[in-house]
């Protein structure tokens, strides 16, 4: 099962690499890592997106230390999948139970920061890939959390059975549907492409007297066959993220929002450094060059 879990989440990630690289792949040679696109000064390419997405199989299953993000959002995952979880009086919320395997780490940073990985009462998700969602069915037995997930999403959800349970789902959401807890309110919305329902999640915080828009990022990788259908779900995302107001760009993996850096500046104290609206398009930018250039690729270099 790790092995298979693996290879899935190798194909969650490699993708622009195209048609052609998957027949070389075929005949057992590395495909080219193509394309290379350069966004404010770096270059990247699939490969380099895999290993800064993914990092080692330690980095997919170690804990990060948990840690408060801002206002009622707490990071809860590993060094490279990201769980969050946002407290409310009456009860929590989980974004993301990643692998299953990572669910008991999980509930340990929950318990580490001082809650009850119990009181979970919702659990949602970005998107239907393993490395994402593969836990949800033993954060409900172990929660009784009920289980929410976008509509065009739930179908590949349904798929993705675990150690023999089905995939639990007590609530299917549309674009824009709210989810409210204690006060909190999160809206869900339909960003496809990576998967059909990739969602991004969105609310807002207070801190330091002032108000902060959240915005939960999905992946925004196009996958490595670019059809009409997948191409016209990005052209729709891009311009719908791209207008959400953000002061604070977080997203499924940790790297999408530099958190490694950000919480060591975290521990030097002074302002809150995850409050950064000057990089809320930098993960969509990066992904939107890469999708226009495997396209172009794919429709034999003609723009
Ligand atoms: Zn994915």
């Amino acid at each position: 099962m790790r092995h298979l879990c693996r290879l899935a989440a190798v194909a969650c990630v490699i993708g622009a690499a195209g048609i052609g690289a998957r027949v070389v792949e075929a005949q057992g040679q590395p495909p080219p890592d193509l394309p290379a696109v350069t966004v404010r000064g770096q270059t990247y390419t699939p490969r380099s997106i895999l290993a800064r997405n993914m990092g080692t199989e330690a980095d997919q299953t170690t804990a990060f230390p948990p840690h408060r993000v801002i206002g009622n959002i707490y990071y809860v995952g590993t060094r490279t999948l990201s769980s969050f979880l946002i407290t409310t009086p009456e009860g929590h919320i989980l974004i993301n139970s990643t692998y299953e395997r990572n669910v008991p780490t999980i509930a340990k940073s929950v318990e580490q920061l001082g809650f009850r990985f119990s009181d979970v009462k919702i659990l949602l998700g970005t998107h239907a890939h393993r490395d994402h969602q593969e836990g949800d069915a033993l954060v409900k037995q172990m929660t009784g959390a009920q289980v929410l997930a976008m509509a065009e999403d739930v179908p590949a959800l349904r798929e993705m059975k675990t150690s023999g349970r089905e995939h639990p789902i007590d609530r299917e959401l549309r674009d824009g549907d709210a989810v409210r807890l204690g006060g909190t309110t999160l809206v869900a919305r339909l960003t496809a492409g990576h998967t059909r329902g990739c969602t991004t999640w969105t609310t807002s915080v207070q801190e330091a007297g002032r108000t902060h828009n959240v915005v939960i990022h999905c992946s925004l990788r196009a996958p490595g066959t670019l059809t009409p259908g997948v191409v016209s779900e990005f052209e729709r995302t891009f311009t719908l993220v791209r207008s959400l107001p953000c002061d604070v760009p977080l997203g499924d993996h940790p790297a999408q929002y530099n958190m490694h850096a950000k919480h060591a500046t975290l521990q030097a104290g002074g302002p809150n450094p995850f409050v950064d609206a000057a990089n809320c398009g930098l993960e969509t930018d990066i992904q939107e060059a890469m999708f226009r250039a495997a396209l172009e690729e794919q429709r034999g270099g003609r723009p």
